[in-house]
């Protein structure tokens, strides 16, 4: 792989979500040279202390030039404040300050789905490509855009959040306060809420309608940014596989009318398991050339 740093030096890779927090030594050519992992625990006082000893046990034999981090969102401040939805401990928590503080390097925070959309580039599917979107389906939904060869940011860092796109006008209520968000229609959650049972197990209507929203909103996304390509990440979006995309597709087709959106195509992202480590050094590697 190309050298895709501007520094020489490894930087420390962490992804925080509400199951499981990741931390990885990656290269600057984005090889991984370390990684461990541990389960969340998101009620716990000292989350953050676990977060500290991870980052130490995984870059102890290294010395980097700065950690970056993908985290659950929303946020403020750009990273500033924390307040990831499944952590009910951080509310505004000052992640970058505090590890700042721990570690001494330059620390980076982002949101995961825009540290995802980072590695989509770097890569994934993405690679060479200046405009798309890219999207998980999995808990939550969540996105982060590429437009002009640039990752959008937003007011507070938190633009790409494609979750909370309205798809129906009456759906059901949204953790944000809204309702028929496409995430409180099509996340993982919201399938179990609405079927009584795992996501897996749902039948070819739900996989059907999800993949339907889905391409909807992503049309929606496609006309107003003058785009045509989104990528899909996410065990709900892959799991569905197929018949998920084909709707999608056909959503895309039958909404994205408009001549600079015509011919949108929702595809399944190309990162492995590493996306979001990758992500994550790629928030550092943005930071660090800024
Ligand atoms: P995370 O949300 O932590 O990033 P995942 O992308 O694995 O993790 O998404 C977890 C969600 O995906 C859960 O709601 C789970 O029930 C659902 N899921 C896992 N496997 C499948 C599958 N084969 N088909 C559909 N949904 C799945
Ligand atoms: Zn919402």
């Amino acid at each position: 792989m190309n050298m895709l740093s501007p520094v020489a030096t490894p930087v420390v890779a962490l992804d925080v979500g509400g199951t499981k927090i990741e931390a990885g030594v990656i290269a600057p050519s984005g090889d991984i040279l370390a990684r461990q992992r541990c389960e969340t625990r998101p009620h716990a006082p000292d989350l953050f202390g676990d977060v500290v000893a991870l980052v130490r046990e995984v870059s102890h034999d290294f010395d980097v030039a700065a950690i970056g981090v993908g985290c659950g969102g929303p946020m403020r401040l750009h990273g500033e404040r924390v307040s990831p939805l499944n952590i009910p401990t951080w509310r505004d928590f000052p992640l970058r300050h505090e590890l700042h503080g721990a570690f001494g390097v330059p620390v980076f925070v982002d949101n995961d789905a825009k540290a995802l959309a980072l590695a989509e580039g770097v890569c994934g599917a993405a690679r060479g490509l200046s405009d798309y979107l890219s999207m998980v389906v999995s808990t939550g939904v969540g996105g982060g855009i590429v437009l002009d060869g640039r990752l959008l940011d937003g007011r507070d860092g938190n633009a790409g959040h494609i979750g909370h796109v309205n798809v129906l006008p009456d759906g059901h209520p949204c953790e944000c306060g809204s309702r028929g968000c496409l995430e409180a229609e099509t996340s993982g959650t919201a399938i179990r809420r609405m079927t009584g049972d795992a996501p897996k197990m749902a039948s070819e209507e739900i996989r059907r309608r999800t993949g339907t929203l889905v391409g909807r909103a992503v049309a929606s996304v496609a006309a107003l940014l003058d785009l045509d390509r989104c990528f899909v990440a996410g065990s709900v979006a892959l799991g569905f596989g197929d018949i998920f995309f084909a709707s999608a597709n056909e959503a895309a087709a039958d909404y994205a009318r408009i001549e600079h959106a015509r011919g949108l195509r929702v595809e399944p992202s190309g990162l492995g398991a590493d996306g979001p480590l990758v992500g994550a050094a790629a928030v550092a590697w943005r930071g660090l050339s800024s």
